[in-house]
């Protein structure tokens, strides 16, 4: 059987390019004794690969040159040499940019389809549902009839933070790039208002929608959009620090709000979010979350593109704004 793979070729100096990653077929080996064999359904595209591939230690090493691209993914166990797992099952791991995972079982989970199809495991109850729920509910704290921001607000964790800030009682105004992608965030995912801030005055529109100031900023995006929003803050605000993608491909570059004293004449607030505080509480989450879908009080919403070779130009979508909720790829 073979193995189609997509290695990290060369590290990225801004963007990522099509010469970033190559494309290889190899023959998929057969599971030794505590390993599985997982054919690869979809693959979870996230902004931080743009950190894993670039030469900084964070919150796990880079992906090597030469090495398979790091992913999350869920697919079927086609064969095992484990005793926790049989073919046919449906579980998700890090099993990286490929068509066929072969190796070991330890941090692969098993996936409940009754509760949610396979490729909600990646989206609205994976690592971007989590964060959403976590950072607005524990780092953000969200009090009912609050008023709460979230830039990037169409995307994949901003378009639940909208969701779960409404079904809480808060006001919700989403920032994202585009009329037609604010229209979603109002008509689609239930937002109060949304600034468009390629054409709007952030700031004023900010005046407009939060005249009392903003409770929780939940921000996404990090740069500029960070900067005005320290400026806009309620007393006792809390800025969630989910993610700076405006900043992924220049690490090097980045700098802190020049404004950042604002926290103190409010009492404010700014916390990093890292869903791994709260893996206690993680099967707990997930059942709320697919409660509330269930019940139609939230919608996961997926973007699903095609087949392997995509890889680095679907990855490059979520920095030109080309998505709407979690971006998937169909192995
Ligand atoms: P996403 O929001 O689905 O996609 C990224 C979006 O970012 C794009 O659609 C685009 O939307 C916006 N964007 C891209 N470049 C931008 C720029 N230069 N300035 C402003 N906006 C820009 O991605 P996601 O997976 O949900 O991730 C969103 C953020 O959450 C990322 O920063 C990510 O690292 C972070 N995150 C954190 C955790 C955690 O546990 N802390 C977990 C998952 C994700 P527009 O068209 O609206 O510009």
């Amino acid at each position: 059987m073979k193995n189609t793979l997509v290695r990290l070729a060369k590290r990225p100096e801004a963007e990522i390019e099509e010469d970033t990653f190559e494309i290889e077929q190899t023959a998929a080996r057969l599971p030794d004794d505590g390993e599985i064999q997982v054919a690869i359904e979809y693959i979870s595209i996230d902004p931080t690969m743009r950190t894993w591939v670039a030469d900084i230690e964070s919150y796990v090493p880079p992906v090597a040159v030469g090495d398979v691209m790091r992913a999350g993914a869920v697919g079927d166990v086609t064969g095992s040499r484990h005793p926790e797992f049989k073919v046919g099952d449906k579980v998700h791991g890090m099993f990286g940019v490929q068509s066929i995972y072969t190796g070991p079982a330890e941090r692969v989970t098993m996936l409940d389809t009754h509760v949610a199809p396979a490729q909600d495991y990646l989206g609205g109850l994976g690592g971007t549902g989590l964060a959403a729920y976590f950072g607005i509910l524990k780092v953000g704290a969200l009090a009912q009839g609050e008023t709460v921001v979230v830039s990037a607000a169409a995307g994949a964790v901003g378009h639940l933070v909208v969701q779960i800030g409404k079904l809480k009682g808060a006001r919700v105004v989403g920032i994202a790039g585009g009329t037609e992608k604010c229209r979603r965030v109002v008509e689609v995912f239930g937002a109060d208002a949304c600034i468009d801030y390629k054409s709007e005055d952030l700031s004023e529109k900010l005046k407009q929608f939060c005249p009392d100031g903003v409770d929780v900023y939940f921000d996404n995006v990090g740069g500029k959009t960070l900067e005005t929003l320290i400026d806009h803050l309620a007393m006792r605000a809390r800025i969630v620090i989910s993610g700076a993608i405006s900043k992924y491909n220049e690490l090097d570059s980045v700098r802190g709000p020049r404004n950042y004293l604002n926290l103190i004449g409010k009492g404010a607030r700014m916390e990093g979010l890292l869903n791994m505080h709260w893996v206690a509480e993680f099967d707990e989450a997930r059942q709320e979350l697919a409660t509330w879908a269930h019940e139609g009080r939230i919608k996961f919403h997926n973007q699903i593109e095609h087949g392997l070779e995509n890889f680095p130009t679907t990855l490059g979508m979520l920095f030109s704004g080309q998505n709407v909720g979690k971006l998937l790829l169909k192995v």
